[in-house]
């Protein structure tokens, strides 16, 4: 199978950091069809051989292991060309259209990483110029709007010019493989099933936790806070996989219907829930790894007076037979005290105590997003006695049963996004989200934007390297839980 990736803003960040690396490890790995073609496309005025320099020279700043070895970034290279082209432009698009002819590939992959204000210019200008054939596929990059207006917009303009079935927005959480793995825990064994329910399962805890601070991204991040960085899409789509149905079977479109009945049952937020329920940060100069670092409204590109939340703690629900009562408890944010995703599934204590146990200890899954994938089972169990006790009953040890995908799978994995571009080159649609669902989750997450917005008192500050605000964890107690690491 022939291929032409086109990667629409070829010399950004997104596509040296990412997308370049991981398209080396499929190259790699020998899974990117060798006769394909990858298209770098920006404004600059590069040759095909300053592209593979340039790209070539971003390599010495990725992950030693993702790295060329000699003689393999040149076999590589052989694919990379690079096409000047300003999206704003119609004219622009002939150029690209005569590029693809010389090929006739079986796929063409248009890959928007750009900024998503670019995306419906772009859309409608590669169907005037006749390149949404039935062998396009669209990549769209998140974020997809600002809110559910501007998402709407640009998903209507896509879908009048490509079907569903060519379009793939990118969440690429759902490309980890510890995201994956909990999708074949839940749905490739029979084990938990039984227990994955409200009468066992007491709350759900999803972190995405993050130690570095905004980057040279602070203008970018100013407009846009870690509710619609975060959690608008990875920690939504985290909570769909924990909580949907068992899809009939795999297929894209019986995945994705699951997600979607989950975002409908999200308990819509009331004024109560808002003032409760939704908790937002932001980090002020601090200490993290032992290093001092700025405050939020000192980076370079924020607003000094800026309000933009860098930390969110929500208690979410999902009203349906299955959850009813269950809190979700969701918080993520930069700056924290550790680079830590996980998701932690609180099981019911046991309903008569025989056994003394220490608290919050055990009945608890854990799984490890990253920097681990793994996951751990934690149990009580009968430690050494203490004979000198002179009570009846007995004290039990926490124990931990620890699956480490890393180490099992290890060399044999697959990156995220190495994923995402392998299933956009064969059309593969489960990792990717459907219209539906982003408008759904849009439509959860505005009451929140709306109500920040009225709210003059602004984030609550908390010190870098800490787990973000103590309201986080008021919030938290009240329904008499904690944050796996206060436990
Ligand atoms: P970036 O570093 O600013 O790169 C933007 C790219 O687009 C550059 O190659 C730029 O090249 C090109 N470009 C800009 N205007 C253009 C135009 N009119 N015509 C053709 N090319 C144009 O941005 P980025 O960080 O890579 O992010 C790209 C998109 O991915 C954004 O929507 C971002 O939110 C999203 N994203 C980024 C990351 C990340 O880690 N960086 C992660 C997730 C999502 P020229 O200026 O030379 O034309």
């Amino acid at each position: 199978m022939s291929f032409d990736l086109v990667l629409f803003g070829g010399t950004g960040d997104l596509a040296w950091r990412k997308l370049m690396p991981a398209l080396f490890q499929a190259f790699r790995h020998g899974s990117l069809p060798a006769s394909g073609r990858i298209i770098g496309v920006a404004r600059d005025d590069l040759s095909d051989e300053q592209y593979r320099a340039l790209i070539r020279a971003r390599f010495d700043e990725v992950d030693l292991s993702k790295r060329p070895a000699p003689g393999e970034f040149e076999r590589f290279a052989e694919m990379l060309h690079f096409l000047r082209m300003d999206l704003s432009k119609p004219g622009d698009y002939q150029r690209l259209a005569a590029t693809l002819r010389e090929r006739n590939a079986d796929t063409v992959v248009m890959y928007l990483a750009t900024a998503p204000s670019l995306f419906t210019v772009a859309c409608e200008q590669l169907a005037a110029a006749g390149l949404n054939t039935a062998n396009t596929r669209i990549v769209l990059e998140k974020p997809l709007g600002h809110d559910l207006a501007s998402n709407r917009a640009i998903n209507e303009t896509v879908r009048s010019v490509l079907s569903e079935k060519q379009i793939f927005r990118i969440d690429h959480y759902l490309g980890k493989p510890s995201v994956q793995n909990l999708f074949a825990l839940r749905f490739g064994n029979s084990l938990f099933e039984p227990l994955w329910r409200r009468e066992t399962i007491a709350n759900i805890q999803i972190t995405i936790a993050e130690d570095l601070g905004v980057e040279k991204r602070g203008a970018f991040y100013d407009s846009t806070g870690a509710l619609r960085d975060m959690v608008q899409n990875h920690a939504l789509q985290l909570l769909c996989a924990l909580a949907m149905e068992p899809p009939i079977n795999a297929h894209a479109d019986a995945i994705r219907d699951e997600k979607l009945k989950v975002l409908r049952s999200l308990r819509a937020w009331t004024p109560e829930a808002l003032a409760q329920h939704a908790i937002r940060g932001q980090y002020t100069a601090g200490k993290v790894g032992g290093e001092a670092v700025p405050a939020y409204r000192d980076e370079p590109g924020v607003n000094p007076e800026s309000h933009t939340e860098t930390f969110v703690a929500l208690r979410a629900e999902i009203a349906n037979w299955r959850w009813a009562g269950v809190p979700f408890f969701i918080r993520t944010g930069k700056r924290l005290a550790n680079r830590d995703a996980h998701i932690v599934v609180n099981f019911r204590p046991a309903p008569h105590a025989i056994f003394r146990s220490p608290l919050g200890a055990a009945n608890r899954l854990v799984i490890h997003l990253q920097p681990k994938d793994g996951l751990e089972l934690h149990l009580l169990a009968q430690g050494q006695e203490n004979r000198a006790s002179k009570s009846a009953q007995q004290t039990l040890a926490p124990v931990h049963l620890d699956l480490d995908f890393d180490k099992r799978f290890g060399s044999e994995r697959v990156g995220a996004y190495e994923r995402l571009l392998l299933d956009v080159i064969d059309g593969r649609l489960n990792l990717f989200v459907r219209s539906d669902e982003q408008e759904e989750a849009w439509r959860w997450v505005e009451p929140i934007i709306d109500y920040w917005r009225n709210d003059s008192a602004g984030p609550r500050p908390y010190a870098a390297g800490t787990w973000g605000p103590s309201a986080a964890s008021a919030m938290i107690a009240r329904d008499g839980y904690c944050w796996s690491e206060e436990c």
